[in-house]
């Protein structure tokens, strides 16, 4: 590190969360302000229907430190996430919930891993509270499975709580791919990487914005953007069952020549028709999972779009867009 003052931003994804932003202010202000070094905190208002974006705005008028960008509408968590980071301008950029699961205390550890040389500090949640066993048994269960079947050595049970060096940030926002699983983009970057383990907090207030629909969807673009593993998948069943019905024909011609009965009824067949038909149904599913993503990419879309941001001097920005 250079002896000049390090610049920091705290990225905050906010949709629907006026309960918890005072509190949420109260408690970021307390940390940052405590370092003793400039900030900003970035939220990006991902199209909440609640009073979200005027209680930012209010805050912005009473705090300069606090910026606000606002999304046309809902975009989706991970996009809001990428958006702060075209925008932030820290020498070390931080990501945290706005829902205070991630105790912003914790930011502290993480600055100062940041000051050790690593350039990325991803937070572990060594222990998760408040959430329901099925929450915390599904999460778990992902983790495991992306980290078996991908390259990219995305940590175990680590959510997008995590502090990135400039460098990284202006790495990641030249990858504008849409499905955006950003802790794995994060980790696909390198550098030097390291951990800080907490305790996942019970929300403050409100509920999670990640029912089971949209989980689902969060794993499959992770898994789709860092594995071909799903699609090999029906490569290796075919050969599996292309193998057995290969033995299963030598043996039929062989008891049908001496004479005996060999596999009788329809039913076996209707069984063995249906089971195939289903999987082959599954993987045309998959397969379509990883079209309709190569869709969207060839459609080339912006990913988010801006309606308004409050607090930003035009010029300074990490990745230009
Ligand atoms: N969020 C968002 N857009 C969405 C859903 C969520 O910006 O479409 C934000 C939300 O305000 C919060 C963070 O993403 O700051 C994590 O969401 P949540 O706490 O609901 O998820 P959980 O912690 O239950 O996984
Ligand atoms: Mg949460």
């Amino acid at each position: 590190m250079t002896q000049e003052r390090s610049r920091y931003s705290v990225i905050v994804p906010v949709y629907n969360e006026k309960e918890v932003l005072p509190e949420l202010y109260r408690r970021l202000t307390e940390v940052m302000s405590s370092l003793q070094e400039p900030y900003e905190i970035v939220m990006v208002n991902d199209g909440s229907r609640d009073q979200s974006a005027e209680i930012v705005r209010e805050l912005h008028e009473k705090d300069p430190h606090i910026k606000l960008i606002n999304f046309s509408r809902n975009f989706g968590h991970q996009i809001a996430i990428s958006a702060g980071m075209d925008y932030a301008v820290g020498d070390a950029v931080v990501i945290i919930d706005a829902d205070l699961q991630d105790p912003p205390e914790v930011i502290r550890d993480l600055i100062a891993k940041w000051h050790e040389g690593y350039d990325v500090v991803y937070a572990v949640r060594a222990q998760r509270k408040g959430e329901t066993f099925f929450k915390s048994f599904t999460a778990s269960l992902f983790y495991r499975i992306i980290y078996r079947i991908t390259d990219v050595d995305i940590p175990l049970d680590t959510g997008d709580f995590r502090l990135m060096d400039r460098k990284v940030v202006q790495t990641m926002g030249k990858m504008r791919e849409k499905h955006r699983f950003m802790r794995g983009l994060s980790s696909w970057v390198g550098f030097r990487q390291t951990g800080v383990e907490y305790v996942r907090e019970e929300r403050f207030a409100g509920e999670t914005h990640y029912p089971f629909r949209r989980m689902l969807r969060l794993a499959l673009d992770g898994i789709t953007s860092f594995s071909y593993f799903p699609l090999q998948m029906a490569t290796y069943l075919g050969f599996i069952t292309a193998g057995v019905s290969l033995v299963s024909i030598i043996a039929v011609v062989f008891l049908r020549l001496y004479g005996h009965q060999a596999l009788q009824g329809q039913a076996t067949t209707l069984v063995g028709v249906l089971f195939l038909g289903g999987v082959q149904l599954i993987f045309l599913g998959i397969i379509g999972e990883y079209l309709g993503r190569i869709y969207d990419e060839v459609k080339n879309r912006p990913l988010y779009i801006v309606s308004e941001t409050v607090g930003f001097e035009k010029e300074e920005r990490l990745t230009p867009r």
